[in-house]
């Protein structure tokens, strides 16, 4: 089967999205997607109302999550596509990773009242549309709220950053945990983003390396964290390593995100897509 705008990354209310995943499905369709993955942060809570979303608007769909994971001092996404979202060392991996997430926020809280912003964890709260999800994002949208700073990406820059006041160091998943929880459940593991980490070159090699060796398959060259620079870089990575690509939007919400669902360039022509190798996973 043939896909002309395929789109395997983005976030509803259950992670850090601002959309349910119903609404979601009818921005993808109205979009003209003809291939959707919800790609969750650390969660599959939502892929039974994805699949019965798509199937009623009439959009092929493929599972998804995006899992945290701590590589060489830092946090690296790994998404997971076409997998059993009923498997459960997948359920129970993701349950794990998504644990640290109450007290890391509180933790966070407590380091930005040191400089002067009360209530930042009651106020992220607000935001979160899944209690056991609490995002940096979350408090983002606290800190635009109050006028601390004009838009997200000012707060992440000023204040949830590694290095500023309310970054707190956290342990996510293993890169190999990680890649196993998706192919034992008969899923495909893709690096996201891989222009986001500022890695050494010496790092990035590591990264794609051992990634491969656990077993990980794809990497995502067009998505909305990518320039198109970016995105020919990493084409040329996935042909390096023989890599299968991935493209997807990681949109997030109307109001912040760069990117619409189903908006972005087509892969160059000479690569694998990853849904080519998950006809027989789609819903
Ligand atoms: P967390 O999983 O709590 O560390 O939050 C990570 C999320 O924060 C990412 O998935 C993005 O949605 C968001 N994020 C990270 N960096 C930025 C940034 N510079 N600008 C806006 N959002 C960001
Ligand atoms: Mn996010
Ligand atoms: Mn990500
Ligand atoms: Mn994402």
């Amino acid at each position: 089967m043939n896909y002309s705008n395929v789109d395997l990354h983005c976030h509803s209310v259950v992670s850090d999205g601002t959309l349910t995943p119903e609404a979601l499905a009818l921005r993808a369709k109205s979009n003209g997607v003809d291939l959707w993955s919800l790609t969750d942060h650390d969660e599959i809570g939502g892929q039974s109302r994805a699949i019965t979303a798509a199937q009623s608007v009439g959009l092929r769909y493929l599972t998804g999550t995006e899992i945290s994971v701590s590589f060489a001092g830092k946090t690296v996404h790994i998404v997971g596509l076409g997998f059993d979202h009923t498997q459960p060392s997948m359920v129970e991996g993701l349950l794990a990773t998504r644990g640290g997430r109450e007290l890391r926020a509180r933790d966070m809280s407590a380091q930005l009242e040191r400089v002067g912003i009360r209530g930042a964890y009651e106020g992220a709260l607000k935001y979160v549309g899944n209690p056991e999800l609490i995002s940096r994002t979350h408090f983002a949208r606290f800190l635009v709220e109050t006028g601390v700073c004009s838009d997200t990406s000012e707060v992440f820059r000023k204040y949830l950053t590694d290095g500023k006041p309310g970054f707190v160091e956290h342990k996510w998943a293993s890169l190999g945990d990680a890649v196993r929880w998706i192919t034992q459940a008969k899923g495909i593991a893709v690096i996201a983003h891989p222009a986001r980490y500022s890695f050494s070159p010496n790092e990035e090699y590591a990264l794609i390396t051992e990634f491969i060796a656990h077993g990980g398959k794809a990497i995502e060259v067009v998505t909305g964290s990518h320039t198109d620079a970016e995105a020919s870089r990493y084409a040329e990575v996935a042909r390096e390593f023989n890599l299968l690509a991935s493209r997807g939007s990681d949109f997030h919400s109307p109001e912040e995100s760069r990117l619409d669902l189903g908006s972005l360039p087509a892969l160059p022509s000479d690569l694998t897509p990853v849904w080519s190798v998950l006809d027989a996973h789609i819903h």
